[in-house]
């Protein structure tokens, strides 16, 4: 599924081939995809607007919208969901299989390929204002952080994989975080002490940063087939390479030695998801 990380490097690569182009029409072949409005309704309300911007929060990627001779904007969200793609391609080329809904823009449409049917097209902004606060925005601070562990029972992991108290991470980058954090996954996130707080902050940020990096740097294949979920599911292909493979320190490394200390990387189950770490680095306090 995809994260952060991955949603920024889509929102950067998508940007300069959207904004300023003219939506001529909206196609929807997935009804499930388009919530709560009908597809027509949708249609009605993006058909001859103009693209101001792509724009991001959390795992939320939206176009910004005006119709003509209009200045006010207004959001068409985009979730992905578990694997859905977004890409842009020449309109007289075919349809991909598992298309949920296209925007046509001239000689180019924006396909939104979704073969679970898991994710969202919408203009209702319900699900943007239930979200935290974005972890790559300047208003992640160690305040914002001290604040969501502070007020829960939860173990830090299952706190900060909740979207509303902070958008963007999922089960990769959480383990990735806390490894890096020297944070165990089960600690009460109430009893984190202050100094910890403040390590995680900073690993999150790195994390997510060194990730949007790395993803910026690669040719990424947007339409591909790839399947790894916990690779730069966008780019399979290209990911396939020594140079370009993402190396996570913890997550889907059962079994293989931790980067810090040498130690066997363990996979245990936490609210139903495989979360991995190293249970020396990463002992409870
Ligand atoms: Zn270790």
């Amino acid at each position: 599924m995809p994260e952060l990380p991955e949603v920024e490097v889509l929102r950067c690569n998508l940007e300069p081939l959207l904004v300023g182009k003219r939506i001529s029409d909206f196609q929807v072949l997935k009804p499930r995809v388009v919530r709560p409005e009908s597809p027509q309704q949708l249609e009605n309300g993006v058909a001859g607007c103009s693209i101001k911007g792509v724009g991001r929060k959390g795992k939320f990627l939206w176009l910004d919208l005006a119709k003509v001779r209009s200045r006010k904007t207004f959001h068409l969200t985009i979730h992905l969901g578990m694997t859905g793609r977004l890409f842009v391609q020449d309109s007289g080329d075919p349809l991909p299989g598992h298309t949920a809904a296209v925007l046509g823009l001239g000689w180019k449409r924006l396909v939104f390929r979704d073969p679970r049917s898991f994710g969202r097209v919408t203009l209702e902004t319900d699900s943007l204002d239930q979200l935290g606060v974005d972890a790559l925005s300047d208003e992640f601070l160690v305040e914002r952080l001290r604040d969501a562990l502070a007020s829960t029972r939860q173990a830090v992991k299952v706190r900060l994989m909740d979207q509303r108290h902070i958008a963007g991470l999922g089960n990769i980058y959480v383990c990735e975080a806390l490894h890096l954090a020297r944070v165990s996954p089960f600690e009460a996130a109430s009893k984190l002490p202050l100094g910890k707080v403040k390590a995680l902050h900073q690993a999150i940020r790195n994390t997510l940063q060194k990730q949007v990096e790395l993803g910026l740097k690669l040719k990424l294949d947007f339409a591909g087939e790839g399947k790894s979920d916990g690779l730069f599911y966008f780019g399979s292909a290209s990911t396939q390479t020594p140079q370009s493979r993402e190396r996570f320190r913890v997550y889907g490394r059962e079994g293989e030695a931790c980067p810090t200390c040498g130690s066997k990387i363990v996979r245990a189950e936490q609210s139903k998801r495989g979360t991995f770490f190293c249970p020396q680095c990463q002992q409870r306090e």
